[in-house]
């Protein structure tokens, strides 16, 4: 019997570990995956472009999708850097809140949700400011509560990443770099995708796509991505040097201006004697992956984003927030006393003048046609005569990392049994579940 051809686009932390799940399965297949960038390039994924948090479950919903893939891939993931003995810094976050009737209502909610989605009782606690400031003394006297949680951990992307390629490879994998994907073509007649790439043709009976910023252009080569698209929203760190000897021991983490949205407020967190504060979250007039710093625009990106009615949509339904994040994002002053308000200034000065830039990431963010920013994680399905050959990954956007391993688990289920899935609605309540029980039964 001929070996089956599974191709997955993206060489990202997502795309390394759906082609880890899929060979994990021994399913008699031939898994390439392709990537535009050179080796070593990764994109959203890569650890100067993002937090390096493993998320535990705060901040979703229980239920959802998001929720489901996070629990478990927090608990996978960690178990792969330990199993690897990679950099690993179990330090716990601390969510602070400033006495708000709204802060207070936040912080119980994530109570509530640490719980749903996998938080033991035993590792999670409401702290009051003196409690919280005992734990953390350089944290500000306006701080009224906080919810402390001990799992949560940092992590070092660029070591998982290089394990997980070469993770690849030794399992019978290959990684080709510097093959960008142009065109999706499929054949009816034998059930296959012609992929077309800059470096020639393969050929796949399933494919997956995890182009991250780039997955609804990916996702229209082969008719998707109708009613959704990427907005590419960029996030900037800063750090400075903390001469106080009062280290922060945990993240910290402010509850959220607007819960709504899935940015989170600048929070802090200490390494190496400094103390990176961020990211902001703007949108980026600009190419989608572009990491020099500049925020010059690109015109032929500006004016691809501004012909769909979508990004207009997407201004209009974020007005309110445009304002305090262009003040972050542009201005060292605003961005200092965002920061300030977490640290007590008699301990430690926040000097706009002292803020160095420290790096910068590029959200790939799911917007609806509509312009409704998605909250939740999703795959659309490719079909060939009605039948299920090809997902694309829909929200590449935080905690993908965290959620990765999950990710690729579930992926690597539909790819080996992808009739059962073809009849099945990726977004309703009975996807969910399966997919939740396919973590069941993986845990025992
Ligand atoms: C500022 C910021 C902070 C974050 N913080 C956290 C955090 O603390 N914890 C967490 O869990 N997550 C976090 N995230 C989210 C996390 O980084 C992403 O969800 C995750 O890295 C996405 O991985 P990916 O593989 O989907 O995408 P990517 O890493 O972007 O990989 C996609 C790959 O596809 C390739 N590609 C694209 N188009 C093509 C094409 N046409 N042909 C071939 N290859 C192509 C690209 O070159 C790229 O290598 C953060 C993200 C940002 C931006």
């Amino acid at each position: 019997m001929r070996k089956k051809n599974i191709v997955v686009i993206g060489a990202g932390i997502k795309g390394l570990a759906v082609a880890c799940q899929v060979l994990a399965k021994k399913m008699s297949a031939n898994v390439t995956v392709v990537d535009k960038e050179s080796p070593g390039v990764y994109h959203m994924s890569d650890g100067s472009h993002n937090t390096q948090c493993g998320h535990s479950g705060l901040y979703y919903t229980p239920g959802t999708l998001k929720a489901i893939l996070n629990e478990y891939g927090f608990e996978l993931l960690r178990d792969y850097i330990i199993r690897r003995n990679l950099p690993y810094n179990p330090c716990g976050k601390i969510v602070v809140g400033y006495g708000s009737e709204k802060d207070n209502r936040l912080l119980e909610r994530y109570y509530t949700n640490a719980l749903a989605n996998g938080r033991s009782p035993k590792k999670v606690r409401m702290l009051d400011g003196n409690a919280v400031r005992k734990k953390e003394p350089l944290l500000s006297k306006e701080i009224a509560s906080a919810l402390e949680v001990d799992e949560p951990y940092l992590f070092n992307a660029n070591s998982i990443l290089r394990d997980m390629e070469k993770d690849v490879m030794d399992a019978g994998g290959t990684v080709r770099h510097n093959t960008r994907v142009v065109g999706i073509a499929s054949s009816a007649r034998d059930m296959r995708w012609t992929i077309k790439t800059t470096k020639g043709d393969l050929h796949a009976d399933f494919f997956i796509n995890a182009g991250g910023g780039q997955v609804d252009r990916i996702a229209q080569m082969v008719g998707g991505a109708k009613n959704w698209f990427i907005c590419p929203v960029v996030g900037i760190y800063k750090d400075m040097i903390n001469p106080t000897g009062m280290h922060l021991q945990h993240m910290v983490y402010q509850v959220p201006s607007d819960p709504e949205n899935p940015f989170l407020d600048p929070h802090a967190i200490e390494s190496d004697g400094s103390i990176h504060f961020g990211p902001t979250a703007m949108v980026k007039w600009g190419m989608r992956e572009h990491y020099s710093g500049s925020m010059v625009p690109h015109l032929g990106e500006m004016i691809q984003a501004h012909v769909n009615p979508g990004t207009w949509l997407f201004y209009l339904n974020n007005i309110k927030n445009v304002p305090r994040e262009i003040g972050r994002h542009y201005s060292n002053r605003i961005f200092a006393n965002a920061c300030q308000r977490m640290i007590d200034e008699s301990k430690l000065t926040i000097d706009p003048s002292i803020l160095r830039f420290y790096k910068l990431g590029i959200r790939g963010q799911h917007v609806s046609s509509k312009g409704v920013i998605s909250n939740e994680f999703g795959l659309e399905k490719h079909v060939i005569n009605g039948e299920l050959r090809g997902v694309t990954d829909i929200n590449p956007g935080s905690p993908g990392f965290t959620a990765s391993l999950a990710v690729g688990c579930l992926v690597a289920d539909i790819v080996g049994s992808h009739d059962k899935y073809t009849d099945i609605d990726f977004n309703s309540q009975a996807f969910r579940e399966k997919v939740r029980q396919l973590f069941i039964r993986r845990r025992k």
